[in-house]
């Protein structure tokens, strides 16, 4: 909270006036944001949930809420990548090209099938997902902003 406003009037010789004024509406809901993004953070970095999104958001924002279905399973290495079927419904781990596993890093850095798609819309020789998430070219290339 902030100290008190003191102010000296003249006719009030040696005597101080105290004025407090609370804090603005806008004001308390700013802390209150803050408070819960810090309660947050650390339930965040204290989970052993979510471990394909940590490797790519290092901190929580409500800002950052999706709505992309096909960007979503990037991000959460869940759907339609066969690392993710295998663990759910029992399908063949391996990526249909069958030369590695089916994982969010493979499919989007690696797999030769997808690569037209990787030089016309994302970062040349990216070495992580997170790098391309952090370029704006690819990021713009897969139709996001975060
Ligand atoms: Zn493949």
């Amino acid at each position: 909270m902030k100290e008190p406003i003191t102010l000296r009037r003249k006719p009030l010789k040696n005597k101080k006036s105290i004025f407090i004024f609370c804090k603005t509406k806008q004001q308390r809901k700013t802390e209150v944001r803050k408070k819960i993004r810090q309660n947050w953070q650390i339930l965040w970095d204290h989970s052993s949930k979510g471990k394909q999104i940590k490797k790519l958001l290092d901190k929580v924002d409500e800002k950052r809420v999706l709505g992309d279905f096909y960007f979503n399973q990037i991000i959460t290495g869940h759907g339609a990548f066969q690392i993710y079927q295998n663990r759910f419904v029992g399908k063949s781990p391996w990526c249909f090209c069958e030369k590695d596993e089916g994982t969010v890093e493979y499919a989007i850095l690696k797999c030769d099938a997808w690569q037209d798609i990787r030089d016309s819309y994302l970062k040349k020789n990216s070495s992580s997902v997170k790098e391309l998430l952090q370029d704006s070219q690819s990021r713009k290339g897969m139709g996001i902003d975060i």
